[in-house]
């Protein structure tokens, strides 16, 4: 089976419920063939994660790997039950990732079906984009590296980065597909009434506005707006160097080809 759905919670009935849900969230998607995705549904939020994520994180996805350089399996703050759930032990007593992928989704997002379908169907997109467009997955991780001041400076919004704004668009069809346009609806209306910051009060208000259905130009979409970010060129210069120097991401045989001057011809 290419993926393992874990669900935590204490009530048979809304387990199994919840189980099916995200089966079927998950059918919605081709998977990449060979993928090992694990999900894992909680009862409760993950205060570390609310802490380094922030405070309207709702679910997260993370490519997992057992490069050995690598340690974020010990960095990444898991909660034990979800730790002991993805892990192994390997012949060395060593934890090994039984997954290549992971979503976590928080309790509070399970709470409803259009959250659960939402969160779920947003990371799965994640997924697909670090299996099947990984350059732009890395450049979008690149980008968000800049500095807080240059990012503002950008004047670049969290949605408008191109995989986040694919997984939102993305999202939307999938819960409106499973769950009916209307409850979908409502329950972003209600995510713009009790939002946690001004921030993602206007990042559920971009979501309200998602109405086109046509396929998302992911790879077009980062060209243009990298070419945009010429006056960072040297930050991210600096930036691009480091991601190919650290072990979690240059095992990729595609870090080598990741290039600034694809963008700024002149800058070669
Ligand atoms: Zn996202």
């Amino acid at each position: 089976m290419p993926y393992t759905i874990w669900v935590k919670c204490h009530d048979e009935v809304l387990r199994a419920e919840r189980e099916a849900l995200a089966g079927k969230v998950i059918g919605e998607f081709s998977l990449p063939t060979g993928a090992r995705l694990g999900c894992f549904l909680d009862d409760i939020d993950w205060e570390r994660f609310k802490n380094d994520h922030g405070r309207s994180n709702r679910g997260i996805h993370v490519p997992t790997t057992n490069v050995p350089q690598c340690p974020n399996l010990l960095e990444f703050n898991w909660p034990d039950y979800v730790a002991r759930a993805i892990t192994f032990p390997d012949e060395l007593g060593l934890d090994e990732y039984v997954c290549d992928n992971v979503i976590y989704l928080h309790g509070s997002t399970c709470l409803s079906r259009v959250g659960l379908t939402m969160t779920l169907a947003h990371e799965l997109q994640h997924f697909l984009q670090h299996a099947n467009h990984w350059q732009e997955w890395a450049w979008n991780s690149i980008i968000v590296r800049l500095t807080e001041e240059e990012f503002m400076g950008t004047r670049i919004y969290p949605w408008d980065l191109p995989i986040e704004r694919e997984a939102r668009i993305v999202s939307k069809q999938v819960a409106e597909k499973i769950c009916g346009a209307q409850p979908v609806e409502l329950y972003v209306d209600e995510r713009v009434r009790k939002t946690v910051d001004q921030n993602d009060r206007s990042d559920w208000q971009f979501v309200q506005t998602l109405r086109d259905s046509r396929p998302y130009e992911l790879a077009n979409e980062n060209r243009e707006l990298i070419q945009g970010l010429r006056a960072y060129g040297s930050s991210l210069k600096a930036i691009l160097q480091e991601f190919k120097n650290d072990p979690c991401f240059n095992h990729h045989p595609r870090c080598k080809d990741l290039n600034l001057a694809d963008f700024f011809a002149d800058d070669a």
